[in-house]
């Protein structure tokens, strides 16, 4: 399989799927997805597979739910909905 190669001592470099800039990846929130499509958030990475990654900030995140195609690229799967969880993230929003 597949592994990434992270050296010790640096922090691994992920992609905000919303304004595409990489950053390190304690910067960002992770995101999963389950069997049935749906996106959920998975700050402290308890979910295996594959996840995607989000500033935090509002309008990276609001470009984040935009772009399914992208979602569904780092899933591998298809992105069909996002978890009640989510809204949560927009709490600050008006
Ligand atoms: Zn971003």
């Amino acid at each position: 399989m597949a592994t990434v190669s992270e050296e010790k001592g640096s922090s691994p470099i992920r992609t905000c799927l919303g304004c595409r800039q990489r950053k390190m990846q304690q910067k960002l929130w992770r995101f999963a997805v389950d069997t049935n499509g749906r996106v959920m958030k998975d700050f402290r990475g308890k979910h295996d597979g594959r996840h995607a990654y989000c500033c935090q900030d509002n309008s990276c995140l609001q470009k984040f739910f935009k772009n399914k195609k992208g979602l569904s690229r780092a899933f591998r799967q298809q992105v069909l909905g996002f978890d009640e969880g989510l809204k949560d993230l927009f709490g600050s929003e008006q």
